[in-house]
């Protein structure tokens, strides 16, 4: 059986300074906030090419305290792709801001930048792209409109550790750039783990939400939350963080066989568009998916579907009543996608062994 995704072959390899560095906390006896997650946050905002990082709980929180820390709430509208992970919109409900959908680009996935500017009125305050299945967004077009109108960009890059644009490190290119460690992304912890890039001076700010709105013991400044990276992640993270480029290599590797490759003319391939991309997903398109899927299990071959439900078509987000037909592309790429096995040591039998299931099956 070939997996969609399996941790297993990176953890073996890493096993022995994964438990060292258990050992490392559960000795100094320090678990919240300690010298792991400090040193974390020093290398990790060095990686992003910025000055500071905010560790937090998780992927979700790091959008959601980003928002907060530039002052966007009730009353405030927010710009993002209507295709991505629901965290991004839910993110802005929780703010109380409004999430105002864009349609994407049929090619990348990506926000179509070119239809930011209809939606932007007196409300907008926001931009938030999303570097979905880990390639940058078009930030050049996007950055000229956000400085044309005045908006913060906070960059949703939780699929995206390690990717490029313009040879420019991913943390320069947003107000802020926001990160999840959840352990099946490229950089992923051994457990839940979030957080905030940026060169901003709101990083205090930040820092301040995640600690329930305090400072200095006990002086609570603002409305927070408890959302703060766990001490024994940070060790984990830190880990991990000296491997990830080869990690990323890897990835890059798979992809490339898979682009020269698969050769089935049913089948649209990924295209790399803006800058370096990091294939957290490799993702195809095909009018018959769940055929393809069907076909593909059949021969022990795991697949996903990155997402099935586009966010405006959503239970939870009825009430903004976007019915079918709202976005035209985001509802074909959800019709249509399909995405491959890739995995850190991944073998060249098991990439060999999809591209030929692929190819063989013509008609799919
Ligand atoms: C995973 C993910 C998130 C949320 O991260 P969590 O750590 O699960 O909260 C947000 N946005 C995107 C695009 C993601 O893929």
């Amino acid at each position: 059986m070939i997996p969609f995704s399996t941790l297993d072959r990176l953890h073996s390899e890493l096993s022995s300074e994964l438990k060292s560095a258990f050992d490392g906390v559960l000795s100094r006896g320090w678990f919240i906030n300690g010298c792991e997650c400090e040193s974390f946050e020093k290398e990790f905002s060095q990686y992003c090419g910025v000055n500071y990082c905010v560790g937090c709980g998780n992927g979700l929180d790091s959008l959601t305290i980003s928002l907060m820390s530039f002052g966007i709430g009730p009353g405030d509208e927010v710009i993002v792709p209507a295709f991505t992970f629901i965290a991004t919109a839910i993110a802005i409900e929780k703010t109380g801001a409004v999430p105002v959908f864009v349609d994407v680009e049929s090619d990348t996935s990506l926000i179509d930048v070119s239809q930011i500017e209809k939606v932007i009125n007196s409300r907008t305050k926001a931009i938030i792209p999303v570097y979905l299945y880990g390639q940058i967004a078009n930030m050049s077009h996007l950055k000229e409109i956000a400085d044309n109108h005045n908006l913060m960009i906070i960059a949703d890059a939780a699929q995206a550790h390690g990717a490029s644009y313009d040879n420019k490190k991913i943390g320069t290119l947003a107000n802020a750039t926001c990160f999840s460690f959840y352990p099946g992304k490229n950089l992923g912890a051994l457990g839940d783990g979030g957080a905030i890039v940026t060169d901003s001076n709101c990083y205090q700010k930040m820092k301040m939400i995640t600690n329930y709105g305090s400072m200095v013991r006990y002086r609570h400044d603002c409305v927070g939350m408890n959302s703060r990276l766990d001490e024994l992640q940070a060790a984990f993270l830190r880990v991990k963080l000296k491997v990830i480029q080869k990690m990323i290599d890897q990835r890059k590797r798979i992809a490339r066989r898979y682009l020269n490759e698969i050769t089935n003319p049913n089948i649209m391939l990924p295209v790399e568009k803006y800058g370096s991309h990091v294939w957290h997903i490799f993702s195809i398109h095909v009018t018959n998916r769940d055929e393809l899927q069907q076909y593909l299990k059949l021969h022990d071959i795991e697949t996903n579907i990155h997402y099935p439900i586009p966010i405006h078509l959503q239970p939870s987000f009825s009430k903004y009543r976007l019915g079918v037909g709202s976005f035209p592309i985001t509802e074909q790429l959800a019709n249509t996608e399909l995405s491959l096995p890739l995995y850190y040591g991944m073998t060249d039998e098991e990439i060999t062994f999809v591209i030929d299931t692929i190819n063989r099956g013509l008609t799919i």
